[in-house]
């Protein structure tokens, strides 16, 4: 269930698993792998490390119309799209004979019914029907906490005001149950109030407008409640917690007592919302985004019931237009071009059903995948790179200096307990038991949330289950991406990650230590980042640390916040240090975890430490991480990321963690003076 404590921390940008189309992308002449033909050695890399490890490819590069940006991972997950759908195709042929229940069976019928445009465009808003109807005829106020709950199980989505079921935030031996408010249309909350975001707001309001006249409503009907819609999300977006106090868990997470929940949110009746969903009411909640949910308890009571009602139909029908005929995608065209420009354009029909079956059944489709697509041998040999990175990081560690015994003990402590788990999990998520039917897109979709949204809430009272690659948008085994779960302490390194350029079978050591090692570096990093560090070794949220290593860990960050605070993204445009302190720490750990391990294993296999192509291994891990990072960005998109993605652009991480080792500066004798030298005092010494 989406709920707003999920909080794995992923790898890449967020555009890297965006939009693509199932044909070959075009890579304008460049393997998607390393290689010294994208270098441009015109460019000293004493002066700009990015554009010499990179920047013939950055000339060649075009930015698809279907897409945001493109990067070498970008390519990698248009290449699995390719590989997913030639074997959608085939679960589609065999669909009809396949055991019901089975992946083939459900991932061929729900393929074939969602590429059936003629049929979804016939039906039109046919499919929302039922549901307007059960909203239209509720006659009180009284009634609306049933129906949003009812809402929720229909789209395994919180709707106003909800919850779902997660495993403790402080103790990990029980569930708990997590309230929130729902999520908002426009993912950066200033868009909503800033006056330079006007243009974002008259884009939302025909977004709202045009798709609820595709769904049957009036024009000036619409319109109105355009306006009303933009006002009350307004009003959340205003009172939403800084992204910054996400991180800390004493900030995010509050418990509090049942009767204080209702006391928080009087105009809601939490007794039947959980008589609906089939709970019995907890005696003490998990809340988050208190303010947004005091806010809506607000607007649930000065709004009028027609209102209401047509608050919840929009918010209903906003979540599941992606089951509806095609028509319902110009709308949502038109926001995204707003943001990305008038040449952006939607995926092809089939990657959109792609995506819908990731988001879905993702783990019947990975379970297919896999079998294809994922040798043994691959998941062997990223195995032993884990073995070797985390050892780097457990003798660092051993050796550190800064840090108390009594800190150092329990951060070895927590770094040997770290589960890693590379390519697919020990045991899929069961859906045998979700009927899909060929032909019935909307309904199967529906049926698919419902399962999910019981699945969650059946495991109230229930042991704590052991969850793998069960997140849809960050750590699915077709996903290219890794993930960090600082709630459970665990890794995970989905299949379809591990091909060039983050993993070639057939590559030189270096270009694997500092693309995958690096990778696997980076995600140990993330248990003992500013945000992880807050986390222990099952996944507590527990201070272990000595109050004077705070004091110095934080000095040491603040290095990294003032290296990319200074950073210019665009002219006028600077990055923001305190967002994406997190990840950048995690890439000086992960290049420093790699270089190190590099070199350890260099030297037991001396006859593998060869220079090729003219540079030495040294040379070439820093050139394969700051390929693995090239990317080329919409200007758009550039600005919603640096405004709320803590990862920064590609073009920074390129070559920013690299300037906190000093592996780094012997490789390419950069000296002080180099535009690319960070002097000493300025460099993190963390791990
Ligand atoms: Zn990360």
């Amino acid at each position: 269930m989406k709920c707003h404590n999920t909080i794995v921390v992923a790898l890449a940008t967020a555009f890297a698993a965006a939009a693509v189309s199932a044909q070959e992308a075009p890579t304008f002449g460049y393997p998607v792998g390393f290689s010294v033909s994208k270098m441009d050695t015109s460019v000293s890399p004493r002066k700009d490390f990015t554009r010499y490890a990179a920047g013939k490819w950055y000339d060649a590069m075009e930015i698809p119309a279907d897409q945001k940006g493109v990067s070498g991972l970008s390519l990698m997950s248009k290449r699995t799209d390719v590989l997913l759908g030639q074997l959608v195709e085939e679960a589609t042929r065999k669909a009809a004979s396949a055991p019901k229940g089975s992946p083939t069976q459900q991932v061929g019928d729900l393929y074939a019914a969602g590429m059936d445009e003629a049929r979804l465009k016939a039906l039109g808003n046919a499919p929302l029907q039922p549901v307007f109807q059960r909203i239209r005829a509720i006659s009180d106020k009284q009634q609306l906490p049933s129906e949003i709950a009812r809402l929720q199980l229909a789209t395994n989505d919180t709707i106003m005001l909800g919850g779902a079921v997660t495993p403790g935030i402080r103790d990990k031996s029980k569930y708990i149950f997590v309230v929130s408010d729902s999520s908002l249309l426009l993912s950066n909350f200033e868009d909503y109030y800033k006056p330079e975001a006007a243009r974002y707001r008259e884009a939302y309001l025909k977004n709202v407008t045009d798709t609820l006249v595709l769904a049957g409503f009036n024009i000036s009907e619409s319109r109105a409640f355009a306006d009303k819609a933009l006002a009350i999300e307004t009003r959340i977006a205003k009172v939403r917690q800084p992204l910054l106090d996400q991180n800390e868990p004493d900030k995010r997470y509050l418990l509090m007592r049942y009767e204080e929940l209702k006391a928080l949110t009087p105009a809601f009746d939490w007794d039947a919302y959980f008589a609906t969903i089939g709970l019995t009411p907890p005696t003490e909640v998990t809340a988050v985004e208190t303010k947004a949910m005091a806010e809506r308890s607000a607007i649930l009571s000065e709004l009028s019931l027609d209102d209401l009602k047509m608050l919840l139909m929009w918010e209903y029908l906003r979540r599941v237009t992606g089951g509806l005929s095609p028509d319902f995608n110009e709308p949502k065209l038109a926001l995204s071009r707003t943001y990305f420009g008038d040449s952006f354009a939607l995926p092809t029909r089939s990657k959109q059903v792609l995506d819908t079956i990731a988001g879905t059944i993702g783990h019947p489709m990975a379970r297919l995948f896999v079998e294809k697509n994922f040798s043994a041998e691959s998941k062997r040999a990223v195995e032993d790179m884990v073995g070797r990175v985390h050892a780097e990081f457990r003798s660092r560690l051993a050796k550190n200096t800064w840090l108390t015994k009594a800190t150092r003990q329990q951060a070895l402590y927590k770094l040997d307990k770290v589960k890693i788990s590379v390519g697919y999990p020990e045991k899929w998520i069961d859906y045998s038991a979700v009927d899909i039917r060929p032909g019935e897109y909307f309904g199967d979709l529906e049926r698919i949330s419902e399962f999910l949204a019981q699945r969650n809430l059946a495991r109230w009272g229930g042991p704590v289950a052991e969850d793998e690659f069960a997140n849809p948008s960050e750590t699915l085994p077709t996903l290219i991406n890794a993930g960090y779960d600082p709630l459970r302490n665990a890794i995970e390194i989905p299949a379809a990650f591990l091909q060039p350029p983050i993993y070639d079978p057939k590559g030189d050591p270096a270009t694997n230590f500092c693309a995958i090692g690096a990778v696997i570096g980076h995600e140990i990093t993330h248990g003992f980042d500013s945000g992880g560090r807050h986390y222990d070794e099952i996944g507590r949220a527990r201070n272990w640390w000595v109050k004077t290593d705070e004091v110095k860990f934080n000095m040491e960050t603040q290095k990294l916040v003032r290296q990319s605070s200074n950073y210019q993204v665009l002219p006028g445009l600077q990055a923001n240090g305190e967002l994406t302190v997190t990840e950048n720490l995690a890439d000086v750990g992960g290049i420093a975890f790699a270089y190190g391990a590099l070199t350890k294993y260099l030297k037991a296999h001396p006859e593998e430490d060869t220079s090729i192509d003219g540079l030495s291994q040294a040379q070439r891990c820093f050139i394969a991480w700051g390929q693995v990072w090239s990317d080329k960005i919409r200007e758009g998109f550039l600005r919603q990321i640096t405004a709320t993605n803590p990862h920064a652009a590609g073009q920074y991480r390129a070559y920013a963690a690299a300037q906190h080792e000093p592996g780094f500066y012997a490789a390419f004798g950069i000296r002080p003076g180099d535009p690319m030298w960070l002097a000493p005092k300025d460099r993190a010494r963390i791990w």
